[in-house]
């Protein structure tokens, strides 16, 4: 995305957080996200704020999608297996090298960063996942918390893309792919990660297993949790900032513009679904609503997340 469409987006979308105890979260039998729960609900936990270095990355070829600028069609999740370096060395070394390689965001524990814009194809996962997918590269980390921080940051940086790109709720080998899962089933490339690693790290610190289908449980969560209910009306953050038109990308409700947490309609009962956003706002715990109308009428409050580009 351009520059000032990332930050746009990551403003927004930072502030996000829709895991706690009162919004109700689904509880997991996986082991993994068990403790990332209970770190969200006794520890205060919250996915990391994004840095952006996509000033530094102006050397990077920009290659539409097979698709077109800006259309990807799910993300691929790597991890570096290499246990010994740190996440800034990695960035200054794909930097230095992508003639060879480049992805477009790395996490840990601790970071997020944006190291090339996701508007573009990457090179990371042979021809084919190239020309469909956004990229994410995981650091190796070497402890209980924060192999689960970093699933979180990583499980919150994947449902911001799916919601921004309006690509739904995340499917396995559909819009979330492990460089196994390229490996496997489209090929032009033969890495296994993270299999190794999830599996390892899951079986050393929480005696349990972690693999792809957990990974996706924890995405959807994050995408479909409820909105609004229990924390008051939002705190507006912009005023008539988008004239672009949006539209509903999946069902969700619509709340009442000044009763908090009323019910008033849901998006499958409109006509049309196409909206424009008149104020955004956030909520106490930190979710973002967008105040929507429909040919100059205000229909209320609605999860930012849901709202597609036409
Ligand atoms: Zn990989």
């Amino acid at each position: 995305m351009k520059l000032s469409k990332f930050l746009f987006l990551a403003s927004l979308l930072s502030g996000i957080w829709l895991f706690n105890e009162s919004a109700q979260a689904d509880l997991s039998s996986n082991l993994v996200i068990q403790y990332i729960q209970e770190g969200i609900a006794r520890k205060s936990w919250q996915p990391v704020q994004e840095e952006n270095f996509l000033n530094r990355s102006g050397m990077l070829p920009r290659n539409n999608y097979r698709n077109g600028q800006g259309r990807p069609e799910g993300i691929v999740i790597h991890e570096t297996a290499n246990p010994t370096s740190t996440i800034y060395n990695e960035i200054s070394y794909m930097y230095g090298h992508w003639q060879s390689a480049f992805v477009h965001e790395f996490v840990d524990a601790n970071h997020l960063v944006g190291v090339a814009n996701t508007d573009y194809l990457c090179w990371g996962a042979g021809t084919i996942a190239n020309q469909r997918f956004i990229q994410v590269e995981q650091l190796e980390v070497h402890s209980k918390d924060d192999f689960a921080r970093e699933q979180l940051n990583l499980a919150k940086f994947t449902a911001d893309q799916l919601s921004y790109y309006g690509l739904g709720m995340g499917r396995r080998r559909a819009t979330i792919w492990s460089h196994d899962d390229v490996s496997g089933v489209l090929g032009g490339t033969n890495h296994s990660d993270p299999v190794s690693y999830w599996n390892n790290s899951a079986s050393n610190w929480f005696s349990g297993s972690y693999n792809m289908d957990d990974f996706i449980w924890l995405v959807n969560q994050i995408k479909s949790a409820t909105l609004m209910r229990g924390y008051g009306l939002p705190s507006i953050i912009k005023r008539d900032t988008q004239t672009r038109w949006l539209k509903f990308g999946r069902n969700t409700e619509i709340f009442d513009r000044s009763v908090a947490g009323k019910v008033i309609g849901n998006s499958t009962t409109l006509s049309a679904k196409n909206v424009t956003v008149k104020e955004i706002g956030t909520l106490s715990n930190g979710q973002v609503l967008a105040l929507v109308s429909q040919n100059n009428n205000i229909l209320g409050w609605t999860d930012l997340t849901a709202l597609i580009k036409i």
